[in-house]
């Protein structure tokens, strides 16, 4: 089922699964298996000249990870849906098969790490050229385009960790100029819930299926979503570079999918309730929440999106140990990377995704000392609030 006319909890639930299962089951079964068998030569020249769907091998393909890329296409409203071993996975696919040397590839500064890291240390030494704007200068965008180089734009929206918001109607008319560009958006913190970024003038929507999607901090995945010839070809190139998902992850993001928007609707509520509080408490500097008119973006949020999110990043008035002093005093959000789980996740940037860097390095890059992120869980919202502030009582 990937009828439009359904709503989008309709379609995360029953979109893509097979009308009957085995044994009449209601859940999708988990395919543990590396090989697909075939009856005689028959079946295998049917299936090879494409007179049949169906498996072959297993880094081709796997009929559960097929469920959970029908859901995620039908709940994204593209045509198509390809899952990944990780999020990092299916975006270095999807660079490594859409660029070649000699290319150009513009990138946000706001954009994740890894995916900056990945473009400019490692395509680089594939002669692959990139130029990085800030995410709200639309003018030096524009200017970076090189017509006969560049191919690719790519960005979060929101990013990390300021939840920058792009005019994604205003980059779509940028690059749509550029038949040959491409706009790639990493919507892993808005979700399909929130954010339509096909709708909105992007080629491709990447998720790190790890966040929101899948949703319980239990799996890493990765999908890329968009017009069906370009996913297919993807799919067809992770057959080569096998960053395929195994069968017991892909039945936890299904599983995780099903329950998708009950989830984010009350993150987003409980994360605006969180933003609120936090911007009111004299020993917090700073809040950066799309959903606060205090946001840089929230203009461009409130038109693009039909939620802000679950993730609020904040300022705690004082140093780098203060700042520690605080997410050590909480008790409800635990320490530790990721975020989009039903548990809320604290860090501090500074010494989690940045710990490396120093003070100064830091600072180059606008990753201040006492910036705290918090992925909001689907905890109370009073209690989390309540947590906080006991927490800022503390320092
Ligand atoms: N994109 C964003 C916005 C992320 O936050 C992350 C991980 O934190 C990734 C991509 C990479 O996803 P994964 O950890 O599943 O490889």
């Amino acid at each position: 089922m990937s009828d439009p006319s359904k709503g989008f909890s309709t379609l995360a639930v029953h979109a893509g699964e097979p009308h009957r299962k085995a044994h009449g089951a209601i859940t999708t079964p988990i395919s543990c298996t590396a090989t697909y068998v075939f009856d005689d030569t028959a079946e295998m020249r049917d299936h090879f000249e494409g007179r049949i769907e169906r498996e072959e091998y297993g880094r081709y393909g796997n009929p559960t990870v097929r469920v959970a890329e029908r859901k995620i296409a039908a709940i994204g409203g593209g045509e198509e849906c390809a899952i990944f071993s990780s999020g990092m996975a299916a975006i270095t696919t999807t660079l490594l098969a859409m660029l070649r040397s000699g290319q150009h590839v513009i990138l946000t500064s706001d954009c994740y790490r890894r995916t900056r890291q990945f473009i400019t240390g490692v395509l680089s030494r594939f002669g692959v050229d990139s130029t990085i704007v800030a995410p709200d200068d639309y003018d030096a965008l524009a200017a970076a385009i090189r017509p006969k180089e560049t191919r690719l734009v790519i960005s979060e929206s929101p990013t990390n960790p300021y939840l920058r918001c792009l005019d994604l109607e205003r980059v779509g008319a940028i690059t749509a100029k550029h038949p040959a560009v491409k706009l790639l958006i990493d919507a892993t913190f808005a979700t399909p819930v929130n954010q339509r970024p096909l709708e909105q003038g992007a080629d491709l929507v990447f998720h790190s299926c790890t966040k929101y999607l899948a949703g319980h901090n239990d799996m890493l995945g990765g999908a890329v979503v968009g017009p069906e010839p370009l996913v297919s070809a993807l799919r067809d190139f992770r057959g080569v570079l096998g960053g395929i998902l195994d069968a017991h992850s892909a039945y936890l993001l299904i599983r995780g999918l099903k329950t998708l928007e009950l989830r984010v609707t009350r993150q987003n509520q409980t994360a605006l309730q969180v933003a609120e509080a936090l911007e009111a408490h004299p020993k917090i500097a700073r809040v950066y929440y799309p959903g606060l008119a205090s946001h840089p973006d929230h203009e461009v949020a409130v038109r693009h999106m039909s939620g802000f999110g679950g993730v609020v990043s904040f300022l705690v008035e004082g140093d780098l140990d203060r700042t520690s002093r605080f997410v050590d005093g909480c008790q409800l959000p635990v320490i530790g990377p990721s975020l989009g789980g039903v548990e809320s996740l604290i860090e501090q940037p500074a010494l989690m995704s940045f710990y490396e860097l120093t003070t100064e390095q830091r600072e180059a890059i606008g990753i201040k000392d006492n910036l705290v992120r918090l992925s909001v869980g689907v905890e109370d919202a009073a209690d989390l609030i309540a947590d906080l502030e006991q927490a800022l009582d503390q320092v």
